[in-house]
């Protein structure tokens, strides 16, 4: 899992520019050195939303009370969930892949 380059001439994309194009509703980027726009592909949608919910729901499942061998209260269960999914989408740009607009 490596960072996207661009299409055009391999520059290396920042995390950090698709990490946000990602959560504005998955923006198209533009590449700064030589101008290609960029755009998510379907299956990058499909691994951002399987990378951010399928481990919360697990999470979600084995800490219920039936499930988790000790009791959980509500509160730990709801910040371990949250900090959870922000780990989650931080690790988004990296299984992001892009093609050209272009094609
Ligand atoms: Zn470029």
């Amino acid at each position: 899992m490596i960072l996207q380059k661009c299409v055009g001439c391999d520059y290396h994309f920042k995390w950090r520019t698709l990490y946000k194009g990602l959560m504005i509703g998955y923006k198209p980027i533009q590449c700064h050195r030589c101008g290609t726009k960029h755009k998510v592909t379907f299956s990058t949608r499909l691994r951002v939303a399987c990378l951010t919910t399928v481990p919360l729901i697990l999470l979600a499942y084995f800490m219920v009370p039936e499930v988790f061998i000790m009791s959980v209260p509500f509160s730990l269960i709801s910040i371990s969930l949250v900090i959870t999914a922000i780990f989650l989408t931080l690790l988004t740009p990296l299984v992001a892949r892009y093609n050209s607009c272009d094609s």
